[in-house]
């Protein structure tokens, strides 16, 4: 196993990925797939690190959003099914083919394209058309003129149409109940023109587990799988998998009346016993959580004091005066033992759950967890 070569570091907990992609499949059952939602580098959990988890507890896909993402994803697995969620720029499309990925299309003329290089490598392109029920992001617009689109790209005969996909803006029952059946009535008019599409698939993790009737044959759940629950009206147990992780790496005494980083902005009311610790917005800590986040030493809330910096910041000790250089610094935990939980995390910032993961950047080590031992080490620098 390779060494850890930082103090900040994500341990990610396989078992709990492990128990969250089962919890999803038996919700769902054996008749509807799971796209596993891995880009962003796996919700900041690792998409190598967890893949092999997913794919061998339940999960039939791995869903990204960007080719890079895909191709360092088919660098380390053959075998598995990669399905991109996005855009390719037409040029780039040559990799998708080469690299057997599974490309969303919602233009005629990506099709073409596909469909050409299907000639030139003697392949049969995977596609899943992207139709756009109201979201406004990317697809067909819901009209007849789309409908004679998708026909001629499925009539084309170098490629493989396997799925039709659209997604919920989750604006609350109503609205979200009129795209799918936009959704549902488009694919009737294709089902009546005599094409058949192997995979409908719609949800993300909130709408999977609140909308039990749109999941149609395939889901596409992302936070879900990490532990992160969204969603209002239904309920799945859930495990998080992540603990962002550091280590005290300096500890002084200063005197009431001194300031602590940029501009002085925290000022000890009190002497006070300031610990550094080594991790800062460069790692995709919220810089906003000024006066706002704290971290967890010995079970004990220590607040962080001053500007936070790119790769430091400070905490008051005051109060935790048995910490000591080297003791454990929990980031972010699950919420037990008085750790910061994603949520929390995600309010103070004033954002959601995922953007506090996905930022997570990749300077920090991913260490994975079984039986609570260490099984992986991954160190994207260095
Ligand atoms: C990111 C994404 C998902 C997964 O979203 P979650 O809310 O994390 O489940 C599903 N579908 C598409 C198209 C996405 O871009």
């Amino acid at each position: 196993m390779k060494p850890i070569l930082r103090d900040t570091f994500v341990e990610v907990n396989l078992d709990n990925i492990i128990f969250n992609i089962k919890s999803i499949k038996k919700m769902v059952g054996g008749n509807v797939a799971i796209a596993a939602v891995v880009k962003a580098n796996g919700y900041g959990h690792g998409a190598v690190g967890i893949a092999k988890a997913l794919m061998e507890n339940g999960a039939d896909y791995l869903a990204v959003a960007a080719l890079n993402e895909a191709m360092d994803l088919r660098k380390h697995f053959k075998e598995y099914k990669l399905f991109i969620m996005g855009f390719t720029p037409d040029s780039y499309l040559e990799h998708v083919v080469e690299n057997d990925i599974t490309q969303t299309v919602f233009l005629y003329r990506q099709a073409e394209i596909l469909n050409e290089l299907g000639m030139k490598y003697n392949k049969k392109p995977v596609v899943h058309i992207k139709y756009d029920t109201g979201f406004n992001r990317l697809g067909f617009r819901d009209c007849e003129e789309s409908i004679d689109e998708i026909e001629k790209i499925c009539s084309l005969k170098n490629i493989y149409v396997e799925g039709i996909f659209s997604h919920l803006a989750l604006v609350g029952k109503k609205e979200d109940e009129k795209q799918y059946h936009k959704f549902i009535k488009a694919i009737d008019s294709l089902e009546k023109r005599g094409f058949a599409f192997k995979y409908k698939h719609i949800e993300d993790s909130i709408s999977a587990v609140d909308y039990p009737k749109y999941r149609m044959n395939m889901i596409r759940p992302g936070a879900i799988i990490y532990g992160i629950k969204g969603f209002h009206y239904g309920s799945l147990d859930l495990k998080q998998a992540l603990t962002f992780k550091t280590k005290i790496a300096y500890i002084k005494r200063i005197a009431k009346g001194e300031g602590v980083s940029y501009d002085y902005l925290w000022k000890a009311q009190r002497d006070s016993i300031v610990g550094t610790v080594p991790f800062g917005y460069a790692d995709g800590y919220p810089r906003n959580l000024r006066d706002k986040g704290y971290v967890t030493i010995h079970g004990k809330c220590a607040p962080i004091i001053g500007v936070i910096c790119m790769d430091q910041c400070m905490i008051d000790l005051t109060h935790i005066p048995e910490a000591s250089e080297g003791d454990d610094v929990i980031i972010y935990g699950d919420g037990t033992n008085n750790t910061l939980d994603i949520h929390t995390v995600s309010r103070l910032a004033e954002t959601n759950k995922n953007e506090i993961v996905s930022r997570i950047t990749m300077r920090p080590p991913r260490v994975y967890t079984k039986d609570n031992k260490i099984v992986n080490v991954i160190n994207y620098i260095g």
